[in-house]
């Protein structure tokens, strides 16, 4: 038998997902952000509960020639756009549609002569100073990209850096939103793409005149993007993956033993310790300290002490019907045998780790096995 760990992928649980996203954006069309092999789920596991998204949204090359392998025939943006010039006969090979953020792909796109035509997003620098053309070099760099022959289409595009939040106590897309009014209206165009996910659900109305396109990424998988303040439940959003295994071993302590490396969890009292067969090289955060919520035949409990690379310890008090072969749920859905099912939310997960859903998600290991449900 193989190790007891495995990821399940819900592909329902995706699709609805993405049918959030539509309801949250009246009007505009939906990229599915895929990036980083579908934020650890994998970019074949969930094309099919995606393939009705408009366009796949990414990053690597060969992310997108995988997608027309599976099939896809419509649009596919590179979001950082291209990383040297031949990446733009690759681009006209495959019919990929990309980003110019800088001036060195927007001289490649003018030193380039071919009869494909090009659909372009320019990138406008917002305020978050990442990527992008600022407010006052947009206009020129719109204009050399029109002057293009090759050129077929521009998007406006840019990304909100608050739109999870406030923005020195302001709501967190208005003075960017501003931005991209004075930037777009003297170009005569009124939209483009700028919502992330946090952007689509908590101001989808208010951006929905401005969106051609919105692009989401967390909310597909479940995960939500303005947690603690808004729970995966709250949005309607449902886990897109399941991280579970077994429990390997029990050990009874007394008071004043200790757990794992370093000795940092000591028993206050005589307690049972169940061993997972789960640590940090699936996945699993090393930093999750004692107290991390954990399922454990779908009861509630927590780790204890720390993550190893290949076991983590919990807590089994108020469990005594825990044996080894017990299943535990790291995150994602436990179904009960009465059909009842216990959710842990992988953001309940990722906060009391310092982190959020998406990095949990992405670190998931190539040795774990995954399959869908
Ligand atoms: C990753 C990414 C997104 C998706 O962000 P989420 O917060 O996951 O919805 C949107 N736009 C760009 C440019 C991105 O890189």
């Amino acid at each position: 038998m193989p190790r007891p760990i495995s990821a399940r992928i819900h592909l329902e649980a995706i699709s609805h997902n993405l049918s959030r996203a539509r309801a949250h954006s009246p009007g505009s069309k939906v990229w599915a952000v895929v990036k980083a092999n579908a934020y650890g789920h994998g970019i074949r596991h969930v094309y099919p509960a995606l393939d009705n998204a408009d366009g796949f949204a990414l990053l690597d090359l060969d992310e997108a020639a995988l997608l027309r392998e599976l099939g896809w025939k419509g649009p596919i943006l590179l979001l950082e756009g291209v990383f040297e010039p031949s990446d733009i006969a690759f681009c006209e090979a495959h019919d990929i549609w990309h980003t110019i953020h800088n001036e060195a792909q927007l001289r490649w796109m003018e030193s380039r002569h071919t009869s494909h035509l090009h659909k372009v997003f320019l990138k406008l620098n917002g305020g978050m100073n990442r990527l992008g053309f600022k407010p006052e070099l947009y206009a020129a760099a719109w204009e050399r990209l029109q002057a293009l022959p090759h050129v077929g289409g521009i998007t406006p595009m840019m990304h909100f850096s608050d739109a999870d939040g406030s923005r020195f106590g302001q709501s967190g897309i208005a003075y960017q939103m501003e931005v991209f009014a004075k930037v777009a209206g003297p170009l005569g165009v009124k939209a483009g793409t700028l919502s992330n996910s946090a952007a689509i659900l908590r101001h989808g109305a208010e951006l929905a005149p401005l969106s051609e396109w919105v692009r989401a990424g967390i909310m597909l998988y479940g995960g939500s993007p303005d947690y603690p303040e808004h729970a995966p439940e709250h949005w309607d959003l449902q886990p897109g993956m399941t991280l579970s295994s077994q429990l390997i071993a029990i050990q009874d302590i007394q008071t004043g033993d200790t757990v794992g490396y370093g000795s940092t969890f000591v028993a206050e009292r005589p307690m049972r310790i169940g061993v997972v067969a789960c640590g940090y090289a699936d996945g699993y955060p090393r930093h999750a300290p004692t107290g991390t919520p954990i399922l454990v035949d779908g009861v509630r409990t927590r780790t204890v002490g720390r993550v190893s690379m290949d076991m983590l310890t919990v807590d089994l008090s108020g469990i005594p019907q825990a044996m080894p072969g017990s299943t535990v749920t790291l995150w994602g859905d436990f179904h009960a045998p009465d059909g009842e099912v216990r959710r842990l939310p992988i953001d309940d997960v990722a906060l009391p780790c310092g982190t959020v859903s998406y990095e949990l998600m992405c670190a998931l290991a190539r040795r774990v096995p995954v399959s869908v449900d």
